[in-house]
């Protein structure tokens, strides 16, 4: 079946980034007394430069994009993430200091989130209303939680490549292969070197492709201290330009996607808690 994107169009291309700066290696070495500055730093140049770099190429090319922060980062770098949502992209939900859902509480992961809503609200004045777990580490118990924080959509699982819904919270869904840690992320010592720029653009463009023919969603999940670096901008506003002015490709902000999907009839719904496990005995 069809899936009628926005506008009539397709297929549908949304570009978010993941603003993590330093938060995934501070939750990761909490216990830690002699910080790693080279993680720290490395990761750092996401809100000293990649964020700013992404944001004059989206201007570039008038696209908006979701941004999805971590609280405490926006905490800590309040005037970056303003700059975001002044110059028009979504601010979204990405935890406190991106702690994985499956290591907190229910009451640890609502407070976190609660904490977060209130710090994005007070930077740009409004409440946001998406989700994204840090690390695409989900459980079932988070869909509640969004709930009844009334954050109407989440945009962590695979399970389908066009939105929707899990537990009554639409889903706007990701793909690994279209996500750019699994070909920049390089801390030294891996096996590989960071993936060449022409061969992410030219995958991606095959993704972008092939969502047109099939009439699926083309989630692309970019971080500032990745992508941010001048060569891999150009990559990106190489494979986007056509994207944006192609009139059968619909961009829109991850936000306007789920409110698109709750205002369609006949979504397909995916309840959790019915998962019927295999006998082991
Ligand atoms: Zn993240």
């Amino acid at each position: 079946m069809t899936y009628p994107w926005p506008g009539g169009a397709r297929a549908a291309v949304c570009f978010t980034l993941d603003f993590d700066g330093e938060s995934p290696y501070l939750w990761r070495s909490r216990d830690r007394r002699d910080d790693a500055v080279g993680e720290l730093e490395q990761r750092r140049y996401g809100p000293r430069r990649g964020l700013a770099n992404l944001l004059s190429m989206m201007d570039g090319l008038d696209l908006r994009a979701t941004v999805f922060v971590p609280g405490w980062i926006a905490a800590t770098y309040p005037e970056q993430v303003a700059e975001v949502h002044r110059r028009g992209h979504e601010l979204a939900l990405h935890g406190w200091c991106h702690e994985p859902p499956t290591s907190l509480t229910g009451d640890e992961l609502h407070a976190t989130l609660d904490r977060a809503i209130r710090t994005l609200e007070e930077i740009s004045g409004e409440r946001p209303v998406g989700y994204r777990s840090p690390s695409w580490d989900m459980t079932g118990g988070v869909f509640p939680i969004l709930r009844a924080l009334g954050i109407g959509y989440d945009s962590s699982l695979m399970g389908d490549d066009r939105p929707y819904e899990v537990d009554g919270v639409v889903e706007v869904p990701v793909d690994w292969a279209t996500d750019d840690a699994p070909y920049y992320r390089y801390v030294g010592g891996d096996p590989r070197p960071p993936t060449p720029t022409g061969s992410v653009r030219d995958a991606w463009a095959a993704e972008i492709a092939a969502a047109k023919r099939h009439g699926t969603l083309c989630m692309i999940t970019v971080h500032p201290w990745l992508s941010g670096r001048p060569a891999r901008v150009a990559a990106l506003e190489e494979l986007l330009a056509p994207v944006v002015a192609d009139a059968e490709l619909c961009t829109p902000t991850v936000r306007d996607l789920a409110a698109h999907h709750r205002a369609q009839d006949g979504g397909r719904t995916v309840t959790l808690d019915r998962l019927d496990r295999p006998a082991h005995d």
